[in-house]
C-alpha cells in the first residue's frame, strides 16, 4: 500500500502534491517523491521520511517548478526496502520522450517479466516492480493508447498508477480494480490522489467550487493532454476485487473509497461485530484510529459506554506498516498509553480492526491489564487473517500470520485476553454489501484466490 497524487494544469503543483501527500501520509511512511513539468524540462526530488522531513525548507517555485506534477509516498512491499533507486516517481528518458511514473500495488508477474527482459538485453535500475511498467511502455509501437494497452496487457495483479509525460498525466487502474484511485476537476486543472481526503484541503479554495471526486473505475485509462480528457477501459471478465483492507484499515475514516464512505462502512462492521460477538462488559474502547468508528458502533448496538481508555501518540507511525518486526514492536510501544482512570476496576471490550502478526494485540491486553483492567475482551472488526496478501500488503508469510494456524483459542491465550471474537467473513461481506463476492477481495481472510485469466478486450 501506498499513496500516489497528480496535478496537472494547476498552478503551484508540486506544493499542491506536498499538501496532498502529506494528507495521505498514513498510506506510507519510508520515503516520499515528487516529479514537476514546467513545459520544458522534468525537476525532482525524492528521498526517504515523511514528507514533512523530505520536503522540509524545500522551495517549491524553485525547486520542482511547473503547473503539473505527480508524487508518492512508499509502504514498501515489493523490493528493498532500503534502496534509493526505488523511491518514487520513477523516471526515464523513453524514445517518446521523458516518462515519470507513480504506482501503489504489487505485480504479481514481475519477476517472470523482468527475467524476460534482462534475457532481452533491459538493464532496471531499481528493484521495483514499478519499473516494469517503463520498460514495457518504451518496447510497446503504435499510438498512446496502443502502447499503453501493450504494456498493461503483459502485467497482472494491482495497480492504480499515474504516468506523467510533456503531454500531461495519464491514471491508470488494474481491470480488477484492487486498489483505489480518485480524480476531481480542479478550476481549469485535474487531480488524482489515492484518497478523496486528499482532495478535502481545497475545499475553501474557490477553484474547487462544486467540484465532485469520482473513483478511477477498474480497468480505467485516463489522459490529461493540455486540458482535455480522453479515456478507455481494458475489461476484465473477472469480477472487481477492491481490497477490503482500505475500508477495514488503510483508508482514512473522512475518505471515500470504492465510491462508499470508509467511516460508514466500518460503522457498519462495528454494528455486525456485535451482533456476531457480544461481552458482558463496564465499557467499550477502541485501539486508536482506525478502530474509533466501529468500536464506537460495537458500543451503541450493545448499548455500553464507548471511552478513550487506549490514547495514540501522533507522532509515530502506523505499526502495521513498520516494514522491520523489531521497529514494529518499538513502534507499538511508542504509540499507544493506556488511560488508568478510565481503565482501573472496570471489565472492557477493547475492538480493534483487524489482527495480522498480534504484535499490536498482545501490547494492548498488557497495557489495559497494568492500567486495572479486571478483564480484558478483545474483538476484531474483520475476520482472522490466514493467507499472504500478494497484491500490495506487507503479510509477506503464513508463518508471520497470528491467525493462521493453531486456532482461536490458542491465539486467545497467547494474546492473554479473557475472550476473543472476530467478525465473521459472511458479516465483512453483507457490511460491504457484497453478499455473493463479485466486488470486493477477501483472500487474506478465505485463502480463495481472484488470480483468474484477466481475459481483457479494449472497449
Ligand atoms: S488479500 Fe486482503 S489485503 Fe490483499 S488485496 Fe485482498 S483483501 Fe486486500
Amino acid at each position: 500500500m501506498c499513496g500516489i497524487a497528480g496535478a496537472c494544469g494547476v498552478d503551484d503543483a508540486s506544493y499542491v502534491i506536498s499538501l496532498m501527500l502529506k494528507a495521505m501520509q498514513h498510506r506510507g511512511q519510508e520515503a516520499a517523491g515528487i516529479v514537476s513539468y514546467d513545459g520544458s524540462s522534468f525537476h525532482e526530488l525524492r528521498g526517504k521520511g515523511l514528507v514533512d522531513e523530505v520536503f522540509a525548507d524545500v522551495d517549491y517555485a524553485k525547486a520542482l517548478p511547473g503547473r503539473t506534477a505527480i508524487g508518492h509516498i512508499r509502504y514498501s512491499t515489493a523490493g528493498d526496502p532500503d534502496s534509493r533507486e526505488s523511491i518514487q516517481p520513477l523516471v526515464a528518458q523513453l524514445r517518446q520522450g521523458p516518462t515519470a511514473i507513480v504506482h501503489n500495488g504489487n505485480l504479481t508477474n514481475y519477476a517472470e517479466r523482468r527475467s524476460e527482459l534482462e534475457e532481452a538485453g533491459a538493464i532496471f535500475r531499481s528493484k521495483s516492480d514499478t519499473e516494469l511498467f517503463l520498460h514495457l511502455i518504451a518496447r510497446a509501437r503504435g499510438n498512446r493508447r496502443e502502447r499503453l494497452s501493450a504494456a498493461f496487457d503483459q502485467v497482472e495483479g494491482a495497480y492504480s498508477l499515474l504516468l506523467m509525460t510533456p503531454r500531461g498525466i495519464t491514471a491508470a487502474v488494474d481491470p480488477l480494480g484492487f486498489r483505489p484511485l480518485s480524480m476531481l476537476r480542479f478550476g481549469a486543472g485535474w487531480l488524482f490522489a489515492s484518497e478523496t481526503c486528499a482532495f478535502d484541503l481545497f475545499r475553501d479554495d474557490p477553484r474547487f467550487a462544486g467540484a465532485v471526486s469520482a473513483p478511477v473505475d477498474r480497468g480505467r485509462v485516463i489522459s490529461i493532454d493540455d486540458y482535455c480528457a480522453t479515456a478507455f477501459t481494458r475489461e476484465a471478465a473477472a469480477p472487481s476485487r477492491h481490497c477490503s483492507f482500505e475500508h477495514i484499515y488503510f483508508s482514512r475514516p473522512d475518505s471515500t473509497v470504492f465510491g462508499r464512505s470508509a467511516n460508514a462502512v466500518r460503522e457498519r462492521l462495528g454494528r455486525a461485530l456485535a451482533a456476531a460477538g457480544p461481552a458482558d462488559a463496564d465499557l467499550v474502547t477502541a485501539v486508536p484510529d482506525s478502530s474509533n468508528a466501529m468500536a464506537a458502533a460495537y458500543a451503541d448496538a450493545l448499548g455500553l459506554p464507548f471511552r478513550f481508555a487506549l490514547i495514540r501518540n501522533h507522532y509515530t507511525g502506523r505499526t502495521f506498516i513498520t516494514p522491520r518486526q523489531t521497529a514494529r514492536e518499538l513502534g507499538v510501544r511508542m504509540k499507544l498509553g493506556a488511560v488508568r482512570d478510565a481503565v482501573a476496576g472496570k471489565r472492557i471490550v477493547v475492538v480493534d480492526d483487524s489482527l495480522v502478526r498480534g504484535t499490536t494485540a498482545r501490547k494492548v491486553v498488557a497495557l489495559l491489564r497494568d492500567a486495572g483492567a479486571t478483564e480484558v475482551h478483545l474483538r476484531i472488526g474483520s475476520p482472522p487473517v490466514i493467507h499472504p496478501c500478494h497484491w500490495g500488503i506487507d503479510t509477506p508469510s503464513r508463518r508471520e500470520l497470528a491467525a493462521a494456524d493453531g486456532g482461536i483459542e490458542n491465539l486467545r491465550l497467547s494474546i492473554g485476553a479473557d475472550s476473543l471474537g472476530y467478525l465473521p467473513l459472511e458479516s465483512l461481506r453483507e457490511a460491504l454489501d457484497d453478499a455473493d463476492g463479485s466486488a470486493y477481495c477477501v483472500t487474506c481472510f478465505s485463502g480463495e484466490s481472484p488470480l483468474v485469466p484477466l481475459g481483457r478486450r479494449p472497449a
